[in-house]
């Protein structure tokens, strides 16, 4: 028969341990859990008081920065899309021009060091945005700022914003897009929108074009078909621009999507095998 002294023992290892008993967080040994750290000197030495954050206390932060970054990117719903989760049909293989796989390469190597302007131009289902939305996500995942908006989206702010009732000199969100390292601008086309929101528009691209800050800009118009100052900006191959166009088969129609007929294309346009 088991004795009252295996009982109660028995029951104390059921209840698991008490508070008391609980392992204690470990503390780090090099700041005790400060999170910083002090120099060890005298005080006419010009490092004394200085804080220095402790190894542990780094990578919180950074993971706290990247937050914020992500917050002011705007990307919202779109953090999933990144380059793993685009689906590719030529692995190991090179991909052949102006597939999805082969753009896919093209924004991947441009999100490693987004310099100049990188045009997706392709139809519906190219997987144009999501390869502009992991561009976005790779810049944020390395700790750097990206933007990512809808065209349609920010003309209607800058229609409301400029509108010739206000008298608006600053907006938040016209700054942003004008001077951010990396902009991503999705869903460029032929929107109909006040005359002095596509003015904004320009002013902001013009800028973007002549302070050479990385852009990317996707869109399902034919080059030939945006507006002429857009279009001398976008169409710059032989300078700050890269042209990708994308076609495939349409993943939600079934259908191919052309994006424009080959007369239309403009001649000086293209690397034909989609490198930068
Ligand atoms: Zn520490």
């Amino acid at each position: 028969m088991e004795s009252l002294a295996d009982v109660l023992k028995r029951a104390h290892l059921a209840r698991g341990p008490t508070v008391d008993e609980q392992p204690k967080p470990l503390m780090c040994p090099q700041c005790g859990g400060a999170g910083y750290l002090r120099y060890d000197v005298t005080p006419d030495d010009p490092r004394f008081g200085e804080l220095i954050v402790c190894d542990c206390t780094r990578s919180e932060l950074e993971k706290r920065r990247i937050e914020r970054l992500v917050d002011r990117s705007k990307i919202g719903g779109l953090r999933r899309l990144t380059f793993d989760s685009f689906i590719l049909k030529y692995r190991g293989s090179a991909p052949p021009p102006r597939t999805p796989d082969a753009a896919h390469r093209t924004a991947h190597v441009y999100a490693e060091d987004p310099k100049g302007w990188l045009v997706l131009w392709g139809g519906f289902g190219t997987g144009k945005t999501h390869l502009a939305a992991a561009i976005a996500n790779h810049r944020l995942s390395l700790g750097e700022p990206a933007v990512f908006i809808v065209v349609p989206d920010l003309l209607d702010h800058l229609r409301s914003t400029f509108s010739p009732n206000t008298d608006v000199t600053y907006d938040e969100l016209f700054e942003t897009v004008r001077n951010t390292p990396v902009l991503i601008l999705d869903d460029l086309g032929t929107q109909t929108s006040s005359a002095w929101a596509q003015e904004k528009l320009y002013q902001i691209l013009n800028h973007r074009y002549n302070m050479e800050l990385a852009t990317v800009i996707t869109t399902n118009v034919s080059p030939d078909d945006i507006e002429p100052r857009l279009r001398s900006r976008i169409g710059d191959t032989q300078g700050l621009s890269t042209l990708v166009e994308i076609r495939d088969k349409d993943k939600r129609l079934g259908v191919t999507h052309a994006p424009a007929p080959a007369s239309r294309r403009p001649a000086a346009r293209l690397r034909e095998d989609n490198r930068i």
